[in-house]
């Protein structure tokens, strides 16, 4: 893929570590100018790369980056929503606050960066906002009322964007993995429980990388509406 996203610019939120980082070397290597946005990045610039630090669940945060990328760098052609977090409890033990804390990331967060660069998109006639969904966008785990809500949330909303941006000229994707050997996976230490995957067993943060890379690089005839990607060893916990 090396130049095939010459020219390009390509903003990803969360891409300080894990999926993010990896989508986001990925379209780095494939030539486009990144823009990384995470809370534990700070502001700065290298050779094709741009950092902004970005709590995307606070919308100043959002409009002060949304500020920058379009004053500095100019309407990015890629907009990939990843930044998240994940936690398992029954119902019952999940908190107000972690329930409102993983949509407020989740769901309203892929809405504020969604909602400031899509009308850009549309002005110009081009671009593409990939939506991070997960497996668990379409199926209910125990133990995943915030997470699932979140999700669900983003893939109803990847579906209206979607329909509000048809014959526009601006491509909108879901990509929706399965268990990804990332970060986001320490609190739960799935290798110690029985009915999860095992860490060796899951897909790696590249094969997200690449499955964004995949659908970013179609000719603009093409329309990726979504991509499942699952571990080939998977056994799904009840
Ligand atoms: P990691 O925990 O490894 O990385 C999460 C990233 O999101 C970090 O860069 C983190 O950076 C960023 N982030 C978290 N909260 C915020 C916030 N409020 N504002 C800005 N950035 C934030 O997780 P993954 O890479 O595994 O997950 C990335 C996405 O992929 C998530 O949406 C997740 O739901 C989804 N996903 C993951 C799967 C998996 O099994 N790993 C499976 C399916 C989907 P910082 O802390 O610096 O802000």
């Amino acid at each position: 893929m090396s130049g095939a996203l010459k020219g390009k610019i390509a903003l990803v939120t969360g891409a300080s570590r894990g999926i993010g980082l990896a989508v986001a070397d990925a379209v780095r290597a494939a030539g486009a100018h990144v823009i990384r946005l995470a809370r534990s990045l700070t502001d700065g610039s290298a050779d094709r790369q741009t950092d902004i630090r970005c709590d995307v669940a606070v919308a100043a945060d959002v409009a002060r980056a949304v500020g920058k990328v379009l004053k500095e760098t100019g309407v990015p052609d890629i907009v990939v929503n990843n930044a998240g977090i994940f936690f398992i409890k029954p119902i019952e033990q999940t908190t107000p606050a972690e329930f409102a804390q993983t949509v407020a990331i989740n769901l309203t967060g892929q809405f504020l960066v969604a909602r400031a660069f899509v009308p850009h998109l549309v002005q110009r006639g081009s671009g593409h906002l990939v939506t991070i969904g997960s497996i668990s966008d379409h199926v209910g785990f125990t133990g995943s009322t915030a997470y699932a809500a979140s999700k669900f949330g983003v893939r109803g909303m990847h579906e209206v964007i979607r329909a509000e941006t048809a014959k526009t000229g601006v491509r909108t994707t879901l990509v929706s993995p399965g268990p990804v050997n990332t970060d986001i996976w320490d609190p739960v230490n799935p290798d110690s429980q029985t009915g999860f995957t095992k860490r060796k067993d899951m897909l790696i943060a590249e094969d997200v990388a690449e499955a964004v890379l995949f659908a970013v690089t179609r000719p603009a005839r093409v329309a990726v509406t979504e991509i499942r990607l699952l571990p080939s060893i998977y056994s799904p916990r009840g």
